[in-house]
């Protein structure tokens, strides 16, 4: 067995960030800039203002108290969205709503809660200075200002700022387009069971998984325990997609052939790798690894529980990093352990299916169900990995690091 540090390190080492592209604004949520982007407008593009009331010149509301309101001519009214034509002169004010642009010869805004109005004239009951409530030109960002440099995690708020500056199209790591497929003789994708046989839970589950990681996932179906079948379903999806997850048929079976086929097309390819590794975790112990080609493909353990955790400490890294993300490790929270956590030492670190909860500052975790490979109500009960050393297990009340999910 060799430790998961390892083989996520021997992983990473054959996998490079997706050549960057061209990619649409709108399809660029969760993606990483490959090219910094540099603002060619001011935002805002016009001195507004921030709060409804009224544009004044601040020397006429000077001392302008409840008691000793300033007085001022109304000359005019703007509404965001209009070009202001009517300028502000001494002893004048002009209603205008947030968004609109400042009028010339008008320094500050008064808010409107600090007025009262007949149309014709306006009381000032507060003394402005210049400046106030007036959000200048190129406040946010200036022209020629670098925006977002070159790794930047694109979240909506970023979509946000680059449409305000009329930029439609970013260069990014492309969004991986991940295959999945399923083995085993035993599997149907739904329906009545002929007897010996299951449902395939392994493939919706990886589907989804990728989905929410960010990844375009494609679904490449069930593969028989079949050599020549299982060769041309993993040919056509290191064919057709960035990476590849499979499960099943990588343990020690008679008709475990993911780790033939892998090695069998990695020796055929050039510029690919292919590892089996026994990786000191439970669960999730055996691992087909091939980068193809430069194609990552992840052989996952068939049970449903060890497909879900080994997706989580080795394939999820490995997408991150062709996704172009610096943030490639996951960072484990410390939880206080409800209730004691008995395992036996047998070499490996376990992750254990927890429920954690944030209760008065601080998290706390307990086992989600019964803690067994093919029990996926388990995984699904789950909100975190608690990672407990070899060992005996911790006590009640102890710390313990959890992933989570
Ligand atoms: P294997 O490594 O192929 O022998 O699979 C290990 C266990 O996981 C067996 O009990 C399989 O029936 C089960 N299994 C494999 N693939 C799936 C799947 N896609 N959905 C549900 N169970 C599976
Ligand atoms: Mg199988």
């Amino acid at each position: 067995m060799i430790p998961l540090g390892d083989a996520q390190e021997r992983i990473l080492a054959a996998i490079a960030p997706l050549p960057p592209r061209a990619v649409p604004l709108a399809g660029a949520r969760g993606l990483v800039l490959a090219r910094e982007v540099v603002a060619t407008e001011m935002i805002p593009p016009f001195a507004n203002t921030a709060m409804d009331g009224y544009a004044v010149q601040a020397r006429d509301t000077a001392g302008a108290s409840d008691a000793t309101p300033a007085t001022l001519q109304v000359v005019g009214e703007l509404a965001a969205g209009v070009a202001p034509s009517t300028p502000v002169g001494p002893g004048e004010a002009i209603r205008i709503m947030t968004g609109a642009p400042m009028p010339a010869g008008a320094d500050a805004v008064v808010m409107v809660e600090r007025t009262k109005s007949d149309g014709g004239r306006v009381e000032i009951f507060q003394a402005a200075t210049a400046g106030d409530h007036v959000r200048p030109a190129g406040g946010d960002l200036e022209t020629g200002q670098r925006v977002f440099e070159v790794g930047t995690l694109l979240t909506p708020a970023h979509l946000g700022v680059l449409a305000s500056l009329d930029v439609h199209e970013v260069v990014c790591h492309p969004r991986p387009r991940v295959g999945v497929c399923s083995t085993g003789d035993e599997l149907v994708p739904s329906g009545p069971l002929a007897p010996g046989m299951i449902r395939d839970s392994n493939r919706p589950m990886l589907l989804a998984v990728l989905e929410e990681a960010g990844c375009e996932a494609v679904d490449y179906g069930i593969a028989r325990d079949d050599e020549a079948a299982l060769t041309d379903t993993i040919t056509r999806a290191v064919d057709e997609c960035d990476a590849l997850l499979t499960s099943g048929a990588v343990s020690m079976g008679d008709y475990d052939f993911v780790k033939v086929v892998l090695e069998r097309l990695a020796a055929e390819r050039p510029a690919s790798t292919y590892a089996w590794m026994q990786i000191a975790i439970k669960p999730a112990k055996p691992l087909a690894f091939a980068a193809i080609g430069g194609v990552p493909a992840f052989g996952l353990p068939g049970n449903p529980v060890s497909s879900r955790v080994s997706f989580e400490l080795l394939a999820r890294p490995a997408l991150r990093k062709l996704a172009g993300r610096a943030d490639i490790a996951a960072t484990p929270v410390v939880a206080t352990a409800r209730s004691a956590f008995k395992r036996r030492a047998d070499g490996r670190v376990h992750y254990d299916r927890v429920v954690v909860a944030y209760e008065a500052g601080a998290y706390v975790c307990e086992r989600a169900g019964f803690q067994a490979s093919n029990v996926l109500s388990g995984m699904a009960a789950a909100t975190g990995l608690a990672i407990l050393p070899d060992g005996d297990g911790v006590e009640a009340g102890a710390d313990v690091e959890v992933l989570l999910l």
